[in-house]
């Protein structure tokens, strides 16, 4: 299902022109327009899901081989020492397009990408509260 002026819709069925380097039946990976490193690259699913809560594991399960092949192929073409997969849910954490996408952001070495918090410290309290509260009820499958 497509979402009527969805950007990643439009550019998931090649309605909008992409700088495509992967595709297939239901995804499509093109580069980032700006980029935070040589190479950055996203992966759409071709059907519209908002976010991750929101896409069925069938496509989970194919996304996240299909970004192990395209993150070992980046790093034989593009020479990349390391590579990020981010994947933002929601305006908090900073998704600003609401059809779900996965980063690939090859790294090289002292690039100077931020991709990075500042650490707390997890209390002895927080430790109990938050060990108990998210053990508790959690789904198997
Ligand atoms: P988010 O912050 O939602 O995780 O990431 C959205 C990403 O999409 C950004 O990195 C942004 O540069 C990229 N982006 C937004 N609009 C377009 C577009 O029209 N074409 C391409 N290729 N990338 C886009
Ligand atoms: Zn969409």
């Amino acid at each position: 299902m497509k979402e009527n002026n969805c950007i990643f819709c439009k550019i998931a069925d090649g309605e909008i022109p992409s700088a495509t380097i992967y595709e297939d039946e239901e995804f499509r990976a093109f580069l980032d327009l700006n980029p935070a490193s040589r190479g950055h690259a996203l992966i759409v699913p071709k059907e519209h899901f908002a976010n991750l809560f929101e896409m069925d594991e069938e496509h989970l399960k194919k996304l996240i081989v299909l970004a192990q092949r395209i993150g070992k192929h980046m790093k034989e073409k593009l020479g990349c020492d390391g590579l990020n997969l981010v994947q933002n849910n929601g305006e908090a954490a900073g998704q600003t397009v609401f059809h779900f996408h996965l980063h690939l952001i090859p790294r090289y070495k002292d690039d100077g990408v931020g991709i990075t918090w500042k650490p707390g410290s997890l209390t002895p309290e927080d430790k109990e509260e938050l060990t108990a509260l998210l053990s508790q009820d959690l789904p198997r499958e």
